[in-house]
């Protein structure tokens, strides 16, 4: 019964209540995400407004005018801090935390823990109030008059306010994103702003009562809205204009007629030499980009080689366009030089692989001294040939040359000189065959020569040219002398549709022995079957 009597309710509380409900609602909302920029901030302008709301409330509740006066007192503890908090909130909100680090950031409680003593001490020298009116029991406590230090209190209070949002307006013009929640975060402080400003003349829509609590519910639903709707802590204008700086790709903003309209850090250093950047057009910043921007297309890649002061740096360069209705576009520079390098130097490599291949394969197909082809690369030509050859059904021959003697030619002039024979052979077989003919030295002083689409009587002259070209070349000793070389020649052709290349070559290889036999400086025939 004695609360009954003490408290009573009134709907000059209902302004109060929302905003303390409103307050109290939201805290934990942003207390869990306390660690994004503002964040904390806002968790102090939400505990010094729950205090200044929250009071009214009980002020307007309680009957006694001396409790109404106590709770007044205790409520400076918000209404002189709620500025500082909304300072604080726009400065770390819009990313310039850093001043709130400097030691002079302390000072700027120096004036609200003032206004807090005086009020507290205000029985002593009424500074703050000068004199309180009879006390309604429907309204918190009634100020009729005000102290000399009240206006400080006041004029500060709005400085720091006004400050907040002059701040978020400033980051307004220059951010181009996220304008709904700057505008929300500027347009809570300006309508607390507004309605203290209208009771403070007199011309409160609220009559006696203090519109202040009723404008922060109003300003506290406004940054709620942006916190719900937008999101406010989750991406923050600072962030996305801090990563657009640290991003290591340059990035340019360009207009329609593809002038710099904005570039960070990156782009920037790319571009260091030119002293007037925004504005110019990004052709003469950025040569070879124009192709790029003929495209028009979304996502579009290319590669742009760029010249700075000491190295080409190679781009990968990408245009994208800006929603609507900017008409604008992204010029984005990807530094690919270390890749580029890479794959050039990859390339080298592989480029010289490729022609260490070849060498080899060269070195493996040729015989060395004779440069004919060798042993291994005549074995594969001749199954392909006789493989053509059984397919189409063409004429296929082949001869088995070696050199008569040769031991005594080695005996008699050297090895050396032996060499030079071997080789000079070789050179007669190559002025004779055909381009289409393949001559091999099989080893030794034994050479072959395979004849493709070639009839006996094709075999037989070319046999009598090589017997003779050898016999009636002379070979130099060293002391220059002449010498006579013959050689004995094995002759076979393809006997049947099946015959099989080791067969032809063994046939050959018999017919060379009868040569042999035969008194050597001579062709023989194989024999069929
Ligand atoms: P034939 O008339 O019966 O063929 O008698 P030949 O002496 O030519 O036959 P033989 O097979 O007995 O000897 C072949 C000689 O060829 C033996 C070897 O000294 C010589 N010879 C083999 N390969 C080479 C070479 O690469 N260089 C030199 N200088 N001589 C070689
Ligand atoms: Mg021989
Ligand atoms: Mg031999």
């Amino acid at each position: 019964m004695e609360v009954i009597q003490l408290l009573h309710w009134t709907p000059y509380a209902v302004p109060a209540l929302v905003a303390t409900l409103l307050c109290l609602g939201t805290l934990p909302w942003v207390w869990r995400r306390r660690a994004s920029p503002g964040g904390l901030a806002y968790v102090g302008l939400l505990i010094c407004l729950t205090t200044w709301a929250g009071l009214e409330v009980v002020g307007a509740a309680v009957l006694a005018p001396e409790a109404k006066l106590l709770l007044a007192r205790i409520q400076f503890l918000g209404v002189a801090t709620t500025p500082v908090a909304f300072l604080i909130f726009a400065l770390s909100y819009n990313g310039w935390q850093a001043w709130l680090r400097r030691p002079w950031a302390g000072l700027l409680f120096a004036i609200p823990l003032v206004t807090i003593a005086f009020v507290l001490t205000d029985d002593l020298h009424g500074l703050v109030w000068s004199e309180i009116s009879g006390q309604r029991a429907e309204l918190p406590l009634v100020v009729i008059t005000r102290g000399p230090w009240f206006p400080v209190h006041t004029v500060y209070s709005y400085a720091l306010v006004a400050g907040s949002v002059l701040l978020t307006l400033w980051r307004l013009v220059h951010a181009p994103h996220h304008r709904t929640q700057l505008a929300c975060v500027a347009t809570a402080p300006a309508i607390v702003l507004a309605f203290n400003a209208a009771y403070l003349s007199g011309r409160n829509p609220l009559g006696d009562l203090d519109p202040t609590p009723l404008s922060f519910a109003i300003g506290a639903a406004i940054l709620g809205f942006a916190l719900f709707r937008y999101r406010l802590f989750d991406v923050v204008p600072v962030a996305r204009t801090t990563l657009f700086d640290a991003m290591a790709d340059a990035v340019i903003v360009i207009d329609e007629q593809a002038r710099v309209a904005d570039l960070n850090t990156s782009a920037r250093a790319l571009v260091q030499g030119e002293s007037k950047v925004i504005g110019s057009s990004v052709r003469d910043l950025v040569p070879g980009v124009d192709a790029l921007l003929a495209l028009g297309e979304d996502d579009e890649r290319r590669e742009l080689r760029i010249k700075t002061a000491d190295q080409t740096r190679v781009f990968e360069a990408r245009v994208a366009l800006l929603a609507a209705p900017t008409a604008g576009r992204l010029l984005v520079l990807r530094d690919v030089s270390a890749r580029k390098q890479a794959e050039e130097a990859l390339f080298a490599v592989q480029e010289e692989l490729r022609r260490a291949n070849q060498e080899l394969e060269r070195l493996a197909n040729t015989d060395e001294l004779t440069g004919l082809a060798s042993r291994r690369s005549f074995s594969l030509r001749l199954e392909e040939e006789v493989e053509r050859a059984r397919r189409h059904n063409h004429m296929l021959g082949l001869l088995l040359v070696d050199a008569d003697h040769f031991k005594d030619v080695n005996d008699t002039h050297g090895h050396a000189i032996g060499d030079r024979v071997l080789s000079d052979i070789a050179d007669v077989i190559r002025d004779i065959v055909r381009r289409t003919d393949v001559a091999a030295r099989l080893g030794g002083e034994e050479f072959v020569v395979l004849l493709p689409e070639t009839d006996p009587a094709g075999v037989q002259v070319l046999a009598d040219r090589l017997r003779i070209g050898v016999a009636s070349r002379p070979f130099l000793d060293a002391r220059g002398e002449p010498f006579e070389v013959t050689v004995s020649i094995g002759a076979a052709a393809r006997a049947s549709r099946g015959e099989s290349a080791a067969t032809l070559l063994a046939r050959a290889d018999a017919a060379l022995y009868r040569a042999k036999d035969a008194g050597r400086n001579c062709v023989v025939w194989a024999e069929v079957g």
